[in-house]
């Protein structure tokens, strides 16, 4: 068995890193304004960079972008000043592909024959290597290193008349899985990929014809503007908003959704809905289920905090034992802070986190975690709260064993990396030093979600970082643009 390296940083480098968050808004006083908050309640998807693109009449496109967090970016007045306009879209940054650069930082932003276009784009497009060297080929000049520039130069050669018509041109060419808004001077647009794998919420801002319509990745990012949830945009659907209201179209046929599991069990706020189902309530019910089915004697239920601290509070419930914050997050531990030496970086586990020994101290801890990548991190909580006097420490992770990497937008390490894809449970616990390990089984997963099990023909999620059941082809991956066999039997086709 291949022991973990000890030089590895401190979690930078363990765990699923969120993708992006996009809001917009149409018709909407200080519109910039209310797209800083929607991002600042976006910020766990994306802490690299942010950017806001504001319409004013008659089509003035004004654009602010910077590397950071929101509130650092659009903190300064004049800024803000600058985002003049009743209409705006923005973007949080995570880098899922390209380099951290302001040239990569969206909404990017293109002058076509129908005038001015801002696209904001959260996913991952699948064949974007591919579509990248044709539109080269054509003599595209690409600005950035972003596959979402690919939509811009996608539109940009198409040959129909209307900027509508040209985004579904666009969109039927790329595969993968995309939340986008876009602003031009006669609509906001929002659009989710076929499966729906990343979310995309509808708003309502004040009521009647002087009402707001918002686009945002995730609910919470609608109750700090005060808009009202009217619905998810949903899977494969194209919503048009202008000042004659609110236009649907579906130019893509029917398809199994396949919404990523993984939003309810780290990337979602946990006060957001997504896909009707509250993400707080399902992280506790998971939670239960990780109870029901692998309990083991203990005096207290420890959650690593933020993400598991619902799943931990719904294990000790079911349970029966006491929940205790035995770990205590440090949250204001900046991205830049680990020195590079192999002494501070061994120190990193006391950066984030530290254990809370009177609640440990002698005691039976269960450990209650999101998920095991690398296993890096969770060999470091383990060994800490073993330090701080624990007597024995049972790992219990919300979800599956992940065992492939995710090519639709969240942030992955290679498959020969993930502890899972390479050790069985009992070499895991081993590896991260704990005197038992166990994930919730992916039928628990599904019955949290309200669904007897995972339905193999029809899932209704995407889960294949537990399953490899990749719903989207893998084009640049593979070479070969084929669906799943499984999604193609299930449709039909
Ligand atoms: Fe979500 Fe995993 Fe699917 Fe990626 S592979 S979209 S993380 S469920």
């Amino acid at each position: 068995m291949q022991p973990l390296p000890s030089t590895q940083p401190w979690d930078e480098d363990d765990g699923f890193h969120e993708e992006c968050g996009v809001f917009g808004v149409w018709n909407a006083t200080d519109a910039a304004a209310l797209t800083a908050l929607g991002l600042h309640a976006l910020q766990h998807r994306g802490q690299e960079a942010s950017g806001i693109v504001a319409l004013s009449e008659p089509s003035n496109f004004n654009a602010h972008r910077g590397l950071g967090l929101v509130g650092d970016i659009f903190g300064d007045a004049k800024v803000m000043a600058s985002l003049k306009g009743r209409c705006a879209v923005g973007h949080n940054r995570y880098a899922t592909t390209g380099e951290t650069a302001l040239r990569n930082v969206q909404p990017l932003f293109a002058d076509f024959e129908f005038g001015g276009l801002a696209v904001a784009h959260n996913g991952n497009l699948t064949n974007a290597a591919q579509l990248k060297r044709a539109l080269v080929r054509r003599g595209c000049l690409f600005q950035s290193t972003t596959d979402s520039e690919v939509f811009v130069h996608l539109i940009a050669i198409s040959l129909y008349s209307n900027v509508v018509d040209r985004l579904i041109d666009a969109l039927k060419q790329v595969q993968g899985a995309y939340s986008l808004v876009a602003l031009h001077d006669g609509a906001l647009i929002g659009a989710r990929d076929p499966l729906g794998v990343r979310p995309l919420v509808l708003g309502r801002l004040g009521a009647g014809e002087g009402g707001a319509y918002v686009l945002a990745s995730e609910t919470c990012a609608l109750d700090i503007v005060g808009a009202e949830f009217v619905r998810d945009v949903e899977a494969g659907e194209i919503v048009i908003i202008n000042n004659d209201g609110l236009r649907s179209i579906k130019p893509f046929g029917r398809s199994q959704s396949r919404f990523c599991i993984f939003e309810y069990i780290y990337f979602a706020r946990p006060d957001s809905v997504v896909e009707g189902t509250p993400v707080y309530e399902t992280r506790k019910r998971i939670g239960s289920e990780l109870a029901r089915e692998s309990h083991v004697a203990a005096d207290v239920v420890v959650p690593v905090p933020d993400s598991g601290v619902p799943a931990a509070m719904g294990y000790a419930s079911e349970a029966g034992i006491p929940f205790e914050l035995g770990i205590i997050r440090n949250h204001y531990v900046g991205r830049t802070f680990i020195e590079p030496t192999d002494q501070i970086r061994h120190l990193g586990v006391k950066l984030k986190h530290s254990a809370n020994r009177p609640m440990i101290e002698g005691r039976r801890v269960i450990l209650v975690d999101d998920s095991i990548v690398r296993g890096t991190t969770s060999k470091k909580i383990v060994e800490m709260v073993r330090q701080a006097g624990a007597k024995e420490v049972h790992m219990r992770i919300s979800s599956p064993p992940t065992t492939h990497s995710c090519f639709y937008g969240i942030d992955t390490p290679e498959r020969e990396k993930l502890l899972a894809a390479n050790h069985d449970v009992a070499e895991m616990a081993q590896i991260i030093g704990a005197d038992s390990l166990a994930f919730i089984s992916l039928d628990g997963m599904y019955r949290a979600l309200g669904r007897p099990g995972r339905d193999a023909a029809n899932p209704g999620y995407c889960d294949a970082c537990f399953t490899g059941d990749y719903a989207i082809p893998l084009t640049d991956l593979t070479g070969h643009p084929e669906r799943a066999p499984a999604l193609l039997a299930a449709n039909g086709q």
